[in-house]
């Protein structure tokens, strides 16, 4: 296997929803030289901008990594799978396209933690630089960014009933979670543009990619950081048969995400010294925080069997099948169009909670599980996840090849704070479906059933029922205490010319989903970079 030597002023490792977001603002400075490694290939799978192509695209290891957990003590032993993308535009290019930022109050906790210019009125302008708003441009929202957001192509009159049902169980109406405030029940956004997904590969690479100073390589697979006294200096990467040393004269930026950048590190000498020790890696320098405080949104699927037709019955019914994908051809709208959720509530799980603490995701259709066929009967899904879990897992390389998968611990459900909001969460979705609007509609909880009724037979439900919904971050978190790793400029404790942007940074996960508030670290991580 031949080395080759190259040059650069930038190295990204990683195009996905940051590392697109990274590389596209470095570069628009022309003298920058920069480097975007990609393992996956390009997105060329047509499945991959048809909104409802998450079906296909996920568990394909054409396009995703197929990471699996291991036993989760608090999930009864199962193991779950955690899709991650593999592919330019990374888990942008697989996602559910939802579109949410979180709170207000979870940047300022950023902040309070020690992250100076991350609160909320810090980190809104990125928000709405990144953004190109269908509705327009307002306090909160941007237009004319590379990131498309737009209302949803589908409605369906059961999603209508859920929001008649939620605001009749006491919670308001919002039509933007992303606005004043996201507490209520309204629909989602999603990242797409005229019935197609919208990616970061598409919105910030694309373009980018017509600038002769960006070079991207895909199926480049990097394999290790080195350094020289501590200086971040060099990355080798394997593309085909040949191992390639990449040079960077300025940094080396990982946006490998929160499974890969942890396990980057590691390989490359970066971590716990025992842990590294133990598979034979030589220590460059002690971050005990690296793979730690790996944090995810657990969900709670309730099925409800309905009098009202689905998108069960139009996706079951060959005829119909067929209709929808004419309709998807003719007008982009109808149900190829669908994004993982239609309504989405934000509450909370007791009174006693200061601010939301519980987010559902109701759709309109069901399924045993994501991406298997829907069921042969009408029927919605009502998810139900804790915004803000206490529990904490754990990511750690089994080995120095850095082929090898690493070892992924969630350890959902395993602080007792979160078991209380699992079965307050099931409690609030029952009440939702006996409002008015609902119960006549309703005609059997399919998942996990009406057997289940004390609180130990609900919290055996949620060990039972759950799945991630795939919100992995916080493994290369931010602060100043010693469990962090970088600290309020994304730069590595210890290290030089090494930064991280992506959702590993976060110290504490967002009330909402991970997309977004990816982008807006990218964002600010391009904007500390060319200002510093
Ligand atoms: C199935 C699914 C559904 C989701 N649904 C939603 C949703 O609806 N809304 C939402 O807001 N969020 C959703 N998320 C979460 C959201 O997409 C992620 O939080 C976000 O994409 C994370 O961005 P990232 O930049 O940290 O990592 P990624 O986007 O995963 O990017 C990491 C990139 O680095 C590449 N890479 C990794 N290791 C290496 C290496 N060694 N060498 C070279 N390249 C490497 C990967 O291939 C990938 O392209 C979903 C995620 C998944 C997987």
């Amino acid at each position: 296997m031949k080395t080759v030597d190259e040059q650069h002023d930038f190295i990204v490792v990683g195009a996905g929803s940051a590392g697109c977001v990274v590389a596209s603002r470095l570069c628009e400075n022309p003298s920058h030289r920069v480097l975007l490694l990609e393992a996956g290939t390009r997105d060329w799978n047509p499945w991959i901008h048809i909104p409802v192509g998450y079906f296909k695209t996920m568990h394909n290891p054409a396009t995703d990594w197929c990471y699996m957990t291991e036993p989760v003590p608090g999930l009864g032993g199962r193991q779950l799978q955690w899709p991650r993308g593999k592919v330019l535009g990374g888990s942008s290019s697989l996602n559910g396209l939802l579109y949410v930022r979180g709170q207000a109050e979870d940047y300022d906790r950023w902040a309070e933690l020690g992250n100076d210019g991350w609160g909320y009125d810090a980190i809104l302008p990125y928000f709405r630089k990144s953004e190109d708003q269908e509705r327009g441009e307002d306090r909160f929202h941007g237009t004319g960014g590379p990131q498309k957001v737009s209302d949803l192509r589908l409605r369906r009159p059961i999603a209508e009933r859920f929001i008649q049902a939620a605001v009749e169980s006491g919670i308001p109406l919002n039509n933007d979670c992303n606005g004043a405030t996201q507490e209520g029940v309204g629909y989602f956004q999603q990242s797409a543009y005229k019935g197609f997904r919208w990616s970061t590969a598409k919105g910030f690479l694309r373009p980018a990619l017509k600038r002769p100073n960006l070079k991207l390589v895909t199926k480049a697979h990097v394999c290790r950081i080195n350094f020289r006294d501590r200086q971040a200096v060099s990355i080798e990467y394997r593309h085909g048969d040949r191992m390639h040393t990449a040079r960077a004269s300025a940094e080396i930026v990982l946006c490998a995400g929160a499974i890969n950048s942890p396990q980057l590190l590691q390989c490359s000498g970066l971590g716990n010294p025992v842990l590294l020790e133990s598979v034979g890696v030589p220590v460059v320098h002690e971050l005990p925080g690296i793979g730690r405080n790996l944090q995810d949104h657990l969900q709670i699927r309730l099925v409800f069997k309905t009098r009202d037709r689905t998108l069960n019955d139009e996706l079951n019914h060959v005829l119909k099948r067929t209709m929808v994908g004419i309709q998807y051809l003719l007008t982009r709208t109808g149900p190829l169009t669908l994004a993982a959720s239609q309504v989405a509530v934000f509450t909370r799980s007791s009174p006693e909670v200061s601010r939301p603490d519980i987010q559902f995701h109701m759709q309109p259709l069901s399924a045993g599980r994501p991406g298997e066929n829907t069921h042969r009967f009408s029927a919605f899904t009502s998810s139900v996840c804790q915004l803000r879990p206490w529990s904490r897992g754990e990511i750690n390389i089994r080995s120095k090849d850095p082929l090898i998968y690493p070892e992924i611990q969630p350890n959902y459900l395993s602080d007792p704070r979160d078991c209380e909001v699992a079965i307050n969460g099931i409690k609030v979705a029952r009440r939702i479906s006996s409002a008015p609007s609902l119960r006549d509609s309703i005609t059997d909880e399919f998942v996990p059933g009406g057997q289940y009724q004390s609180d130990a037979e609900l919290l055996q439900a949620a060990r039972e029922h759950s799945q991630t919904i795939y919100h992995p971050v916080g493994t290369c978190k931010m602060g100043n205490d010693p469990l962090s790793v970088v600290d309020s400029e994304l730069k590595v404790h210890g290290i030089g010319g090494l930064r991280v942007a992506d959702a590993s940074i976060m110290p504490e996960i967002v009330s909402g989903n991970t997309n977004a508030p990816t982008i807006m670290i990218g964002e600010k991580a391009a904007d500390m970079i060319l200002s510093g």
